[in-house]
């Protein structure tokens, strides 16, 4: 479907790896100070600064977690750097750096790649990243993506998993459901596509769904805006498996356990209007649905007057004793278990 659009193919092999680095890395520009050399020599050199280092890598494999036939490759270059960004804010840090490394197989021509790269180039400039090296290389089958992000914070700035403490509320950014969402109707459009090619979807009713999944935004702006409410989380993590398994990891790493209500999660209407039309709980979407890439936090409950009514910020429960277990207080006021159900890429689909 995505070569067929694009009339315009040069083959990899004519240009060479270093033909290709040059190629795709000469609309890159630097802007860092800590970046003292970036792509064309053996090695990038960063200056480490006084500051504490943090750095995350994804891999990210056609057919398992991306699906060219509806992810434009301008979308999955832009979605690949935010995946890693939403890591390194997750700890409280700035980032500033990724590398870039792809295998692609000859099915894709130049411009395919020059696609990929646009949409790295537009997230890099978006959120002011340097892209300082990475690799390029050929695979015998369809194409691998691996980006690591490299970010700074002070010693003091910075927030783990295991800092979370009983009564400290439970705070996550935006919304909740939306990608997962995004997904299944951008599925059941291939599927439809399938059947009838001539068949234009009408996906009006879904912008919103769509967008959180093809183009999803890291929260650069946390760490700022708690800053401004002199807010310092005791725990943080970023949800890209559900708000069920991040509260797994908080929980598990921390000691303790959590109690948090069905009402208090944040949904866009667009995400209740579709859970509806696919006959799909919202509350077991916006808990297990994943690729939100939101933040979740804990703070002392004496910051509630500091968060709450931020639009930004959501309190949706709180931290409890270990011994408490972690549990979801439905609308009715029942109390059930939270099962950690989230999106497992090595779970047989
Ligand atoms: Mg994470």
């Amino acid at each position: 479907m995505l070569e067929d659009k694009n009339p315009q193919r040069t083959s990899l092999a004519e240009l060479g790896e270093f033909g290709l680095i040059n190629h795709i890395t000469k609309y890159f520009s630097i802007s860092h100070k800590s970046t003292l050399k970036g792509v064309g020599d053996d090695a990038a050199v960063l200056d480490a600064s006084t500051k504490q280092t943090v750095i995350s890598t994804d891999l990210l494999i056609e057919g398992v977690h991306f699906d060219l036939s509806y992810m434009p490759l301008k979308h999955l270059g832009y979605k690949a750097v935010m995946v890693n960004l939403s890591d390194i804010y997750a700890m409280n840090a700035t980032a500033e750096q990724i590398t870039v490394s792809l295998a692609v197989s000859n099915r894709f021509p130049l411009e395919a790649i020059e696609e990929l790269y646009a949409g790295i180039q537009l997230a890099c400039e978006t959120y002011h990243i340097d892209l300082i090296g990475g690799d390029t290389t050929s695979s015998t089958k369809g194409m691998l993506l691996s980006i690591t992000a490299i970010g700074k914070a002070n010693k003091e700035d910075l927030v783990f998993r295991d800092g979370a403490k009983p009564t400290d509320l439970i705070v996550v950014t935006g919304d909740f459901g939306a990608a997962y969402l995004g997904l299944q109707v951008l599925e059941r459009e291939k599927q439809v596509f399938k059947v009838n090619p001539q068949n234009q979807p009408d996906l009006e009713n879904y912008t919103y769904l769509i967008e959180r999944q093809l183009k999803p935004e890291a929260r650069k702006d946390i760490a700022d805006l708690l800053k401004e409410l002199d807010v310092k989380p005791t725990s943080m993590i970023d949800v890209s498996d559900g708000i069920s398994s991040e509260l797994f990891h908080i929980c598990t790493q921390s000691k303790v356990g959590c109690k948090i209500y069905e009402d208090k999660l944040p949904l866009d209407p667009q995400v209740i209007n579709a859970c509806e039309e696919f006959e799909l709980d919202s509350t077991t979407i916006a808990l297990s649905g994943g690729e939100d890439y939101e933040l979740l936090f804990t703070v002392p409950i004496d910051a509630y007057d500091k968060i709450k009514g931020n639009p930004n910020l959501s309190i949706i429960g709180h931290i409890t004793e270990q011994n408490q277990g972690l549990q979801l207080i439905t609308r009715g006021g029942q109390e059930i278990e939270l099962r950690a159900q989230g999106w497992n890429a090595l779970k047989e689909s």
